[in-house]
């Protein structure tokens, strides 16, 4: 018989910030199927519902194929000059503040880096955020506040070793399964590991619980400081490891212990499961703290982040085996996002924008004339500076603002004040596309070539296996081009990912004598061969490292040293604010992900097998509530609050807490009449680190 031919490609599923890998054949008849690659070390072999659904995803529906200007087929040449001219033009008349550019946790590392570098190296503005911000900015807040630099300090084998897990806002058997399932089976082997769940709402992830907290909204920063004190008078204080390697506790204990008397009041918990949480903390050593969007997504997330880390720099349970704080990110690439500087807040290879310093060293590296001295607008004050003129020309890469940023038709109203509006995309309709200039069509997954990096700092290869659609282009040659017309040639000459790839590599190595935490200075000679073939490598993997610690678990702070100026860590004080709902308004809003979609189920959407899983939006609420509203079990019910309205189906439930409503994010313009959620969201932003408070919003629930 003929034999078989088909490749076969490793790569990284697009999702979630697990980060599994991939293993992609494609047969002669063009055909496409995956499978979880055995030998990654995010997931060895495992994939969730999503990623085994991926090639069900790959059709040409609906894709953006070819530039198109004011709506007519337009050719790449003119597309660019258009996009570079006006950019140009905008500069010139009203400065580099006058432009800004809005990227993506789905841009690969080499994209983001290529954007933050035109941005902020050459146009001279800090205005490049994305939608990372609305997915981890707080971590990143306070982990620079903890620890001076922006390290997730353990790795997903710390989950499976940790005799008890605590999961804060974090619903990780929809949202990061194959991590879930890791937990799942560490549990299973060993079943006197404990894992506890905190969450307005008992969620799947809840099913593995010892002990679920049906927290009030916006009472963790509550808990973990009752957790600190508690903590102190029972004794688990490591007192060497706080003399040694801390500042800041009687500050941090003094705030703490001043609110004790409201614990239960501003949790909403009860005394008797606080205290089997607070004694199951203080009695066990190896203690992993995992805390995701319902954490993040707040008014006062960065405190959230800084008052679990409190507990564990009070225990010392950070950088040894099975314990620590872990952020896990909600995109594939957030953390490639943090590397490169891709908010405006951050500069690159994890330098700071506001840091004299840094600035001059990647001034030099870059060879930048312009290069940005100031934090740009974060992106819910991206969208208001574009609504009120400030910003005259926006390019939107890989995100569609329109659905999922707060008080989405504002940003509508802004797109469609401003002057000039670019998009790069993948898909020809979606909310946002509608508002463009000029649109220009992007490779999606398995298309396009380059690295991502997941949550325990795992840089893994994206790789292609399909050939481009139409004229379609990777978004690091799209920017790329348009740096070159915009007279910046000389610093953007790349020709393939893997030039970009060692630049980055090289700028987090330069000047650094281990002086900041991201380090992938071992790869700076990586030739085209190698780029294509490389493993997974999780950072730092610093020059002169053998290449067999490429591959090792990495954990950072195992020998107590930070990156502050006195290599000591930071204890935070933490101030109790508790939410206040707008008068006339009843419930809290909160917002999030289901099991089977993906953002604004562009990709996932085009498979049945996940589309049957949950068909539309839903409200899910207490069935308390839902008769005291006269809402009926998969009735209609309108979601209204100040800034606009959803309608749909209730979902009544007794894992909702009472006074919660749970609306999914997914839903769109496109895909659904009225469930664009977003819509209704509030637009306040956490005041350190600008991530709008998604999960908290003050809103009327009524039939519809
Ligand atoms: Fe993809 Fe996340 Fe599922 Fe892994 S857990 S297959 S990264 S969606």
């Amino acid at each position: 018989a003929p034999a078989v031919v088909e490749t076969v490609t490793r790569t990284t599923c697009p999702y979630c910030g697990v980060g599994c890998g991939v293993i992609a054949t494609v047969d002669e008849g063009g055909s496409v199927s995956v499978k979880g690659d055995p030998d990654h070390p995010a997931n060895f072999g495992r994939l969730c519902s999503k990623g085994s659904a991926l090639a069900e995803t790959l059709s040409l529906d609906d894709r953006l194929l070819h530039p198109e200007v004011g709506g007519i087929r337009a050719s790449w040449d003119e597309a660019l000059d258009l996009v570079a001219g006006k950019f140009a033009e905008t500069i010139r008349e009203h400065g580099p503040d006058s432009v800004a550019f809005y990227g993506s946790g789905q841009f690969l590392t080499e994209d983001y880096y290529v954007a933050n570098k035109l941005m902020k190296g050459f146009i001279g503005s800090g205005n490049i955020d994305t939608n990372s911000r609305l997915c981890m900015a707080s971590s990143v807040a306070g982990h620079k506040r903890a620890f001076g630099s922006d390290t997730v300090p353990g790795t997903y084998t710390d989950l499976e070793a940790a005799d008890l897990v605590v999961l804060v806002g974090s619903n990780l058997a929809w949202c990061h399964p194959v991590v879930f399932q890791r937990i799942a089976a560490a549990k299973d082997k060993r079943p006197d590991m404990k894992v506890v769940t905190v969450d307005p709402r008992r969620t799947a992830t809840s099913e593995i619980a010892d002990l679920h907290l049906s927290i009030a909204p916006g009472g963790d920063v509550a808990l973990f400081n009752g957790l600190l004190v508690h903590l102190t008078r029972a004794g688990a204080v490591d007192s060497a490891y706080v003399a040694d390697h801390t500042v800041g506790l009687t500050e941090a204990l003094n705030v703490a212990a001043g609110r004790s008397a409201d614990l239960e009041a501003d949790t909403g918990l009860s005394r008797a499961d606080l205290d089997a949480f607070f004694d199951l903390f203080a009695g066990t050593e190896k203690v992993v703290t995992v805390y995701s969007q319902g954490v993040n997504q707040s008014v006062t997330g960065t405190d959230k982040v800084n008052a679990i880390i409190n507990c564990h720099l009070l225990t010392g349970r950070i950088g040894r085996e099975g314990m620590g704080p872990f952020s896990i990110t909600g995109q594939p690439n957030a953390m490639g996002g943090r590397e490169v500087g891709g908010l405006a807040n951050q500069l690159a290879a994890h330098m700071d924008i506001g840091n004299p310093d840094d600035h001059d060293r990647v001034g030099r590296f870059w060879q930048a004339p312009a290069l940005a001295h100031e934090p740009g607008l974060k992106a819910v004050d991206l969208f208001k500076a574009v609504a009120d003129g400030s910003v005259k020309a926006v390019w939107i890469m890989a995100t569609n603002p329109v659905d999922s940023l707060p008080n989405a038709d504002e940003v509508a109203r802004a797109l469609e004040l401003c002057p000039f509006v670019v998009v790069t995309e993948v898909m020809k309709q979606t909310d946002a596309t509608k508002y463009a200039d000029v649109l220009l069509p992007a490779l999606g997954w398995g298309e396009k070539d380059g690295t991502v990096t997941n949550s325990e700092r795992r840089v893994s290869r994206q790789r292609a296996f399909l050939d481009a659609p139409g004229e379609a282009r990777g978004d690091w040659w799209i920017l790329t081009e348009v740096a070159c017309r915009m007279g910046f040639a000389s610093a953007f000459a790349y020709e393939r990912p893997a030039d970009v790839f060692r630049e980055h590599a090289a700028l987090s190595g330069f000047e650094n004598e281990g002086n900041r935490d991201f380090d992938l200075s071992g790869l700076v000679d990586i030739d085209d061969k190698a780029f294509d073939e490389m493993l997974p490598v999780q950072w730092p993997f610093r020059a002169g490292e053998p290449t067999a610690q490429a591959s090792e678990d990495k954990r950072f702070f195992s020998a107590g040293r930070f990156y502050t100026p006195d290599r000591k860590a930071r204890f935070i004080p933490t101030e109790v604010k508790p939410l206040a709902l707008d008068a006339g308004f009843d419930m809290l809003l909160n917002t999030g992900r289901v099991r089977d979609q993906w953002h604004t189920m562009t990709r996932t959407g085009k498979a049945a097998r996940l589309t049957s899983h949950i068909a539309e939006p839903f409200a899910e609420l207490n069935p308390v509530d839902a008769d005291r509203l006269g809402i009926l079990p998969a009735g209609l019910v309108e979601v209204t609050s100040r800034y606009g309205r959803a309608v749909v189906r209730a979902l009544v439930t007794e894992r909702q807490r009472k006074g919660s409503v749970f609306v999914p994010m997914h839903w769109t313009g496109q895909n659904s009449a009225k469930g664009r959620i977003d819509a209704v969201v509030a637009p306040p932003t956490d005041p350190i680190s600008g991530q709008p408070g998604l999960k908290a919003t003050a809103v009327n629930t009524r039939p519809y």
